[in-house]
């Protein structure tokens, strides 16, 4: 079998996605991109022992990387279109590929987001998805919004992600009772698409947590030349992650932690009642964690004392590639 048998195997699929001219096959895929609409497009890389464990079950290697790569169209409100894969594997093992590649299209048409291209090569482990979305001319939830006096939200509950590292590396906890809710939350997030697009208009600013929230609440302020007032107490934790430590650790998964994958955006407060029904009508919860003011960085609400920005961060440690 050489590499266009394993393409036309493994990744070569039919899809009755309207805008998809042109799948895998040919030099290029063929989109046609909506009148009106700007494309969205990024690029997430997950290797082995990094971004998953290297032994977990392909199906959910696959799962867990389309959509922490399809979170990011979420964070601008975009709506999927299609995705590319760029993959580098040490060799050709079927039983692995088989599994790799019915993950992957299945979340694809969860997600009506289908594989239209990529490229394949032989190397140590590593996954690239390209995803692809529209959103409308001038209607993209970017970092650089926020204002003095907008709320800051989160949708869900945060901490799960790294909550989940720690149980899922833990063998003595292979039999605890909250396992199985934590292997579905570290691969299977869910991608908050919906709400996202429902933020166009109603949100001044957006990103989604992949690093923690302080980190990326700090993107935000960053990028919109703002501070934020972080009520801590306010920081929704799942039932799950409170039944496993102790409340000081449960804010550190929170606010440092990342692998979360919730929306964390900034409402004008004008706009509150809106997002409540927004809220409502999507049956998802909303959680005001504080609000944006003059300055940069963030601070604890109880303390008045300045938050690390924490995050994780690949180059943290060492500088080098
Ligand atoms: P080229 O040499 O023109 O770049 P390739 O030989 O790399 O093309 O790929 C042949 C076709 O298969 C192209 O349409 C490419 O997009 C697609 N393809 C390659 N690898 C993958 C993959 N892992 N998943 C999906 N499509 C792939
Ligand atoms: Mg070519």
């Amino acid at each position: 079998m050489d590499e266009f048998d394993l393409i036309a195997l493994y990744f070569k699929r039919d899809t009755d996605h309207q805008q998809v001219t042109l799948g895998v096959g040919d030099d290029c895929a063929l989109i046609t991109v909506p009148p009106d609409c700007e494309l969205a497009f990024s690029i997430d890389t997950l290797l082995p022992d990094v971004h998953f464990f290297s032994d977990s079950p392909p199906r959910v290697i696959a799962e867990r990387a389309f959509r922490v790569a399809i979170s990011d169209l979420a964070a601008m409100g975009a709506e999927p279109l299609c995705c590319t894969l760029a993959l580098s594997l040490p060799n050709v093992d079927h039983p692995w590929l088989g599994e790799f590649s019915e993950g992957l299209h299945e979340s694809a048409a969860r997600f009506a987001c289908p594989l239209v291209g990529g490229d394949t090569v032989r190397g140590p482990l590593s996954i690239s998805l390209q995803m692809q979305g529209t959103v409308p001319k001038g209607k993209a939830l970017k970092r650089s919004g926020a204002k003095v006096g907008d709320e800051v939200y989160v949708s869900g509950v945060l901490g799960d992600g790294a909550a989940a590292l720690a149980v899922l590396s833990d063998a003595m906890a292979d039999n605890s009772k909250t396992r199985p809710y934590f292997f579905t939350r570290y691969y299977q997030p869910q991608p908050q698409l919906a709400l996202g697009q429902a933020l166009r208009g109603l949100a001044s600013a957006a990103i989604d947590i992949s690093d923690g929230l302080a980190g990326d609440l700090g993107h935000i302020c960053r990028a919109s030349g703002v501070g934020a007032v972080l009520d801590v107490s306010a920081l929704p934790i799942s039932l799950s992650a409170q039944s496993r430590a102790d409340i000081a650790q449960q804010r550190q998964w929170a606010l440092y932690g990342g692998d979360d994958y919730e929306l964390c955006f900034t409402v004008p407060q004008s706009k509150r009642d809106q997002l409540a029904q927004v809220a409502q009508t999507l049956a998802l919860h909303v959680t005001p964690i504080g609000r944006i003011v003059e300055g940069a960085g963030l601070v604890d609400a109880a303390s008045g004392e300045p938050l690390s920005l924490g995050g994780y961060n690949h180059f943290n440690q060492d500088d080098s590639l």
